[in-house]
């Protein structure tokens, strides 16, 4: 089955450089200047309306992966088109809501306050008050950080957060817990008693089942939402650089809690995602990070919805 992709705005560059391609070095230099500032993107998959939002553009350097040789990681740049010379890859950090019979969804917050969620979800024509839930893949700062307002308050102040059970016992769980941030900005949800533990294979909400992808962290999950026919697992960061992991789903990166695990998992799920056609939502893939997987095996492409 076919989504039909409908690009609600993006701002004016983008649709220079789409016009004059000839000025654009590589596609994802492009998009990388289109959406400073941030921007969204908005498709029907199955019967789920679903906005990326771009919260941060930047770039990752090669000495942050491991698991894989200089020369793979030289080749994969160069045939990504990215001059000679070059030590890091774009780098994105996406969010997603999706619309549920309810209420309005939104899987991870970004960075927080000094990056571009706010401003994405305003020119999407989201109020922070319709957010009735937020479903964290993990505690990294770049997921839970929009948990929290410029002001330190909650900002989403109708929202239910709900988290892996796991994860938060790693994070939060010791005497003196692991990530200082994650306890602070999950406080005043905590305090207004609307934060929720959920473990692999529960149904979260209602037609979202959270999906076991433990190894980037220890608690590092998945959403899969089922769309009548047309599913979509939003997987967290399943793949931080595109233009490497699909094809050596073995690299790992220095932030993996658990490398070997991060890597097994990510095998697992290209073979899953290749093997049912469900599509996927990332992170950290390329804005909008939504697409689909194909191939088998050790190897695998990335197929962006509208491509
Ligand atoms: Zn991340």
């Amino acid at each position: 089955m076919k989504t039909s992709v409908m690009p609600q705005m993006f701002p004016l560059l983008l649709a220079l450089l789409v016009c004059l391609p000839a000025l654009a070095p590589s596609r994802a230099q492009a998009q990388a200047g289109a959406l400073e500032g941030g921007g969204f993107f908005v498709t029907q998959i199955g019967s789920l309306k679903v906005t990326a939002l771009s919260d941060a553009i930047g770039q990752m350097g090669f000495d942050l992966l491991r698991d894989i040789g200089p020369s793979e990681v030289a080749q994969a740049a160069s045939q990504a088109g990215l001059p000679d010379g070059a030590s890091s890859f774009p780098s994105f950090v996406n969010a997603f809501a999706v619309e549920l019979p309810a209420g309005l969804v939104l899987v991870d917050t970004g960075n927080g306050p000094q990056a571009n969620l706010a401003a994405s979800l305003k020119a999407a024509g989201i109020d922070p008050s319709e957010v009735k839930a937020v479903l964290l893949t993990h505690f990294h700062g770049d997921h839970i950080g929009g948990l929290l307002d410029a002001q330190g308050q909650a900002a989403f102040p109708e929202a239910t957060v709900y988290a892996d059970s796991e994860e938060d016992r790693y994070w939060l769980g010791g005497p003196k817990p692991l990530s200082a941030q994650a306890m602070e900005a999950i406080a005043p949800y905590r305090a207004a008693g609307r934060y929720r533990l959920f473990s692999p294979g529960d149904e979260v909400l209602p037609g979202v089942e959270a999906v076991e992808l433990y190894g980037h962290t220890p608690g590092h999950v998945g959403f899969m939402f089922s769309g009548g026919g047309q599913d979509l697992l939003a997987w967290g960061d399943i793949v931080h650089v595109r233009l490497v992991q699909f094809a050596h789903p073995g690299a790992t990166l220095t932030y993996d809690v658990d490398g070997p695990r991060a890597a097994a998992t990510r095998k697992r799920i290209f073979g899953q995602a290749a093997g049912k056609g469900f599509f996927v939502a990332g992170a950290h893939l390329p804005f909008p990070g939504l697409g689909q997987v194909a191939g088998d095996g050790e190897a695998f492409e990335y197929r962006p919805v509208g491509e």
